[in-house]
């Protein structure tokens, strides 16, 4: 093992064990969005346009070099591809957390500007996992009709077409789906998800609950049965081996914060302590640091702190908010920190242990999915097309 991965390990080992060491980070790289989703739980932050204090690709660089190890990166927004110098913005992170692995969501339009980031990314950061996550809500025009912008799942399309074959030159790349579970979409998203495994190539699909303040409130009124049933074939779909990093302990986190999403928000019951504020962190476009996407507190911003999310982390109103947080037994639907929560609280790991080991052997001696798409990638392959 050379020295910088040596590094790295460490690096994780420390963001995994140490208590006062942040371990994963959402970074908002821009309010800003060329669509305007009823569902958005960033709506109104949206609608503000450009922010003039967004955070430069200098400050991003500045805060990076004070975090610390990282494990896991998501970034968000806004549609973060809007931002042209986000492969430089993500490169920062990676190279002074060594971050495993990032996630980037994203509505799919800007085709060309993705592919170029993932080439720089996945080629430019060999031992970083990246998973690209399309945005889908349902199949052809409907999805358009959902996400109010006409052209979107065509975009959809050619951008999956195009990242998809990208999988078997970077080992490093993963192509999922997401879809937003609301009272538009439930009734469907169980027939989208098989649409999906049969039209398109993704590692993996999953399905988020519609959180925060949206502009159309009615679309939270949701039926739990929808979702249990949708669980239940995200549970049992055939998945091939994907060339993530310790692919199985990663896909038994999803599987066990699914559950864990079920028992919070089906069964009304306390899962664990969250461990927003303290191994999780949420940091805006604009340098505000909050404990999650869900409550209202704000840290402070990282500019009144020399960019050192510690200290933000350290201050008095922090403190509060995760005593607070752990006394109220705070609960809620939001999934990233559902994860986070499931990582980073030991009672947990006979089950993940459990769903790791039936992971790995459902997968066992199945081609990956860039072994049975051969060098041509998934393009090369036959597809049933999408319903419209
Ligand atoms: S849900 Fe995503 S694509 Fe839609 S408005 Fe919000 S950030 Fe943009
Ligand atoms: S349970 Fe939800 S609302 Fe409460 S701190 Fe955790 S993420 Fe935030």
């Amino acid at each position: 093992m050379n020295a910088a991965r040596a590094r790295r390990l460490w690096g994780a080992t420390r963001a995994f064990v140490d208590p006062h060491q942040v371990g994963y980070v959402i970074v908002y790289v821009t309010n800003r969005c060329n669509f305007r989703c009823n569902f958005c739980f960033y709506g109104e932050e949206i609608e503000k346009g450009h922010k003039p204090d967004e955070l430069t690709l200098d400050e991003h660089r500045r805060i990076a070099e004070k975090a610390g190890p990282l494990l896991q990166l998501s970034i968000g927004g806004g549609e973060p591809f809007l931002r042209r110098d986000l492969a430089a913005i993500v490169s920062a992170y990676i190279q002074a957390t060594g971050v495993a692995y990032v996630s980037i969501p994203t509505n799919g339009w800007y085709t060309d500007r993705i592919e170029s980031v993932v080439h720089d990314l996945a080629g430019g950061h060999p031992d970083t996992t990246f998973r690209i996550i399309l945005s889908i809500e349902a199949l052809g025009e409907e999805h358009d009709e959902v996400r109010s912008a006409p052209g979107s799942f065509a975009r959809l399309r050619a951008t999956h077409d195009r990242i998809g074959p990208l999988r078997a030159r970077y080992q490093n790349l993963v192509l999922d789906q997401n879809a937003t579970f609301t009272a538009r979409t439930e009734r469907t998203l169980l027939d989208t998800l098989r649409g999906l495994d049969q039209a398109f190539e993704f590692d993996n699909l999953s399905v988020t609950y519609a959180r925060g303040s949206v502009p159309d409130p009615t679309l939270k009124q949701v039926s739990n049965e929808s979702y249990v049933a949708i669980n239940e074939y995200l549970k049992a779909r055939t998945r091939l081996r994907e060339g993530r990093r310790l692919s199985p302990v990663v896909r038994s986190i999803y599987d066990l914060t699914r559950e864990h999403l079920i028992r919070t928000v089906v069964n009304d019951e306390f899962v664990s302590p969250c461990v927003a504020g303290s191994k999780f962190a949420v940091i805006s476009e604009t340098g505000e640091v909050r404990p999650c996407e869900i409550l209202p507190h704000r840290f402070g911003n990282l500019r009144d702190f020399d960019y050192d999310l510690h200290a933000v982390l350290r201050a008095a109103e922090a403190r509060r908010t995760r005593e607070w947080i752990v006394e109220s037994k705070c609960r809620c639907s939001f999934e990233c920190a559902l994860t986070a929560n499931v990582v980073w609280n030991p009672r947990h790991y006979p089950a993940l242990a459990a769903a790791t080991a039936g992971n790995a052997l459902r997968t066992w001696g199945r081609p990956s999915r860039v072994e049975q798409s051969g060098e041509a990638g998934v393009a090369a392959r036959p597809r049933t097309p999408p319903r419209s």
